[in-house]
């Protein structure tokens, strides 16, 4: 299109460059150029944008290396299964972006991309007396940083439109932040993620060191079970300090970092990774180059064992570590008579919790339940078999009816506000594009507060409209 266009410089983001390609193009008008493109309707500061194969066929430097030197992408690779890496990075290879936002569980995770963009104001002056000219530096853009690293400078933030075209060098440069060493801390562990590229560490092995680690540091018993809440303490007060708006946001949620332990192959944002291996280990090479210490390993060899199918062994060995027999009935996947009655045979003592309850226990137990809190949860806390709360839970119909209210507008808010989010986020989404990119939520809202979802979603597209007419 344009006859000259300015390299590509080292660490520049995609957007940067097309901004000044646009600049340059002498046009009145930037949108007719990227109408002419057809890249008009990408949302242009993504970290993910639709326009790699643009930039790569006129600046001569292959899609590849521009998602590896000049998006933040790399930053995602350790904490991915391969296979959902690859599939992500041809998708943005070859320009077919539009569900990468969701495919890297950014919706679902609730933490904001690509409209917000970082500049350092020492590097705006510098580039400019240098280069002739400032970009926006992928190093600024990945997740958590809040530091520019070269010039140890707090680094601007501005939200940045959709369609909007700006470049560093026409922010405000004035500020007066001061820089927190846990910011810079975790400024510097996103760096080294996104530089060491290579992923050191099988994807695989990641929550095993997590787990290892977590025992040695006492948040997780020896045959690993994790010590929730304490580590939830432990992270927010360890992260308390940070600027980051998205950490403080991390932090308040009350399923991070539990969740992160749980489901097999999914996918979490870099950040709820980086806090915790903050915390554990301080930085990247010490996680890369961690060896558990043998006490450790030798335990979970133990609890490799439970792994193998040998249950009554299994049972057998976590009765004898003190387990009640609901926890070993649920680790072993056997009824709990099973376990009770295996117990009996090896003469284990078991040890029940108590089944009757009595006067004021129970209006406490009226009172949690009222609270929404699960069964399992408040016989933990008062002391009670899981059997007897539910037993005061069956004298009460009205509660069963207002604890499954309760659960069903928990669901209702969440799939709203994931809706509300791809709305704000998406403001050029049709229909269609919400059924597929927040299937789940659309699908439920559908069949349960369909009133609520057709009031917010965009107006049906004419039927004789739908194909290719506009
Ligand atoms: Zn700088």
């Amino acid at each position: 299109m344009l006859g000259f266009h300015p390299p590509l410089e080292p660490d520049e983001i995609p957007y940067s460059w097309l901004v000044t390609y646009c600049q340059l193009s002498g046009l009145p008008s930037a949108r007719g150029l990227l109408e002419q493109l057809h890249i008009a309707h990408y949302q242009l500061a993504s970290q993910f944008p639709g326009y790699i194969p643009f930039i790569s066929g006129q600046s001569h430097v292959s899609a590849h290396e521009v998602i590896h030197e000049h998006t933040i992408l790399p930053v995602f690779q350790p904490f991915l299964h391969p296979k959902t890496y690859s599939s992500a990075f041809a998708n943005l290879a070859t320009g077919r972006a539009s569900n990468l936002h969701s495919r890297m569980s950014l919706v679902a995770n609730r933490i904001n991309s690509g409209t917000v963009l970082r500049a350092c104001p020492e590097c705006v002056e510098s580039d400019a007396k240098t280069v002739g000219r400032a970009w926006w530096h992928v190093q600024h853009q990945l997740p958590g940083c809040l530091v520019c690293l070269k010039h140890s400078e707090p680094l601007l933030e501005v939200a940045v439109q959709r369609r909007a075209l700006i470049l560093p060098s026409e922010i405000n440069l004035q500020h007066n932040d001061v820089l927190m060493n846990v910011d810079v801390q975790l400024t510097r562990l996103a760096n080294d993620v996104w530089r060491s590229r290579t992923s050191l560490i099988a994807y695989q092995h990641i929550t095993t060191r997590y787990r290892h680690r977590l025992v040695e540091t006492g948040f997780a018993s020896n045959i690993g079970a994790i010590r929730q809440d304490k580590l939830r303490h432990a992270l927010r007060a360890y992260w308390a300090k940070s600027a980051s708006p998205a950490v403080q946001q991390l932090l308040v949620d009350s399923s991070y970092p539990e969740t992160l332990f749980r489901a097999k192959r999914a996918k979490f944002h870099p950040l709820k990774h980086l806090l915790l291996i903050g915390m554990l280990w301080g930085s990247w090479t010490d996680f890369c180059e961690y060896k558990p210490c043998e006490c450790v390993t030798s335990d979970r060899a133990g609890a490799k064992v439970l792994n193998e199918g040998e249950t009554d062994a299994d049972i057998l060995y976590l009765l004898q570590q003190g387990k009640s027999l609901r926890a070993v009935s649920e680790q072993c996947k056997r009824s709990v008579i099973y376990v009770k009655k295996f117990a009996l045979q090896n003469n284990i003592p078991v040890k029940t919790r108590a089944k009757r309850i009595f006067g004021a226990d129970i209006a406490l137990i009226v009172g949690l339940l009222k609270d929404g809190i699960k069964t399992q949860q408040i016989a933990t806390e008062v002391d009670y078999s899981v059997g007897a709360v539910e037993q005061v839970l069956s004298q009460h119909p009205g509660l069963v009816e207002k604890r499954h209210q309760m659960r069903f507008n928990a669901q209702c808010h969440k799939h709203q506000n994931c809706i509300i989010q791809a709305l704000a986020e998406h403001p050029e989404y049709h229909r269609s594009d919400f059924q597929r990119e927040c299937r789940a939520s659309y699908s439920w809202l559908f069949k349960h507060d369909k009133d609520w979802l057709y009031s917010v979603m965009p107006e049906a597209i004419p039927r004789s409209k739908r194909r290719g007419g506009y």
